[in-house]
């Protein structure tokens, strides 16, 4: 059962700020980690790898720093990572993004005669935040997809996914190739070993560049001009507080009160 995680390096959000005067993030000072999603979806691929065999293979986009996130991947385990990489490929939205992730998987597979059987996602990047991109690369390669999914075993070559949904969860079956996007599960990425981290140290991360991909993509649907989405404008919201001490002579009447309060603010 031959895996491909999908993972972005994002910047921890806790400490994002917003810059006031250009709308964009200050990323200055501002520590990358991988998407925490994505890891979730890392570890699913790990132990189906203990399950069934195989190999997990990693996949990012982004600049030559996203290497480190890829380095942190094949730590705890990934077998060989990727780096989709190119100034062509800056400024891409998320139809932009997923066609060029779908362009370096086959761009992959012939590399490395091999086919996924799985592609994983995580459910969302907590920076792009649109969960948009893991349904888009499913539509780009023609593939089956399950979504919010928070288990996953191989079971007479097929793969069975328990997914987490409105109500509860479900227990979907598929066949194979599928593309699998991950939600929050039961169990946490597990650590890096030392010999991990002595691998991950010495692996060599391949750089796939648009020239490589020369024939196999169209770059006018990649980059900020193959891009549909504009962004007019990006701000932070600002919040107020506002503090009514509701203390009436009885808690009956503070209850009338409170109900009274939160229907003028038309909260109920
Ligand atoms: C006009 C425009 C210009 C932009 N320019 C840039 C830019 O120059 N640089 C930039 O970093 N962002 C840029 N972005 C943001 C970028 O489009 C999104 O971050 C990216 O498309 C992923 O979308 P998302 O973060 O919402 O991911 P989601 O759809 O929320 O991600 C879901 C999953 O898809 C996978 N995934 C997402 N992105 C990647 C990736 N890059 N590599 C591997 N797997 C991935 C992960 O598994 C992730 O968990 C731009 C956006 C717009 C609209």
């Amino acid at each position: 059962m031959n895996s491909l995680v999908c993972v972005k390096q994002v910047p921890d959000t806790t400490a994002v700020k917003i810059d006031p005067v250009t709308n964009t993030l200050i990323r200055e000072g501002v520590p990358s980690i991988l998407n925490p999603f994505d890891g979730f979806a890392l570890e699913m691929a790990l132990r189906l790898r203990e399950q069934a065999g195989g190999t997990v293979t990693l996949l990012s986009m982004g600049p030559p720093q996203a290497a480190e996130t890829l380095r942190t991947c094949l730590a705890v385990g990934g077998d060989r990572a990727f780096l989709v990489s190119g100034r062509e490929f800056g400024g891409s939205d998320t139809l932009a993004t997923s066609y060029i992730l779908s362009c370096a998987v086959k761009a992959l597979e012939e590399r490395t005669g091999e086919r996924f059987d799985v592609i994983f996602c995580g459910k969302q990047a907590i920076d792009g935040d649109t969960g948009q991109v893991g349904p888009e690369l499913a539509e780009h390669l023609d593939l089956p997809q399950i979504t919010y999914a928070t288990d996953a075993v191989q079971e007479n070559g097929r793969l069975r996914v328990r997914r987490e949904t409105a109500e509860g969860y479900e227990v979907l079956e598929c066949g194979l190739p599928a593309v699998v996007s991950v939600t929050k599960t039961a169990y946490e990425l597990r650590y890096a070993t030392v010999k991990g981290i002595f691998f991950s140290n010495r692996a060599e991360i391949p750089v796939i560049t648009p020239q490589e991909m020369e024939g196999k993509i169209d770059l006018s649907r990649a980059g900020l001009k193959g891009s549909p989405t504009k962004v007019k404008k990006s701000f932070t919201p600002q919040r107020s507080k506002q503090c009514a001490l509701v203390d009436e002579a009885s808690p009956a009447a503070s209850g009338t009160r409170l109900a009274a309060l939160l229907f003028e603010a038309n909260k109920i």
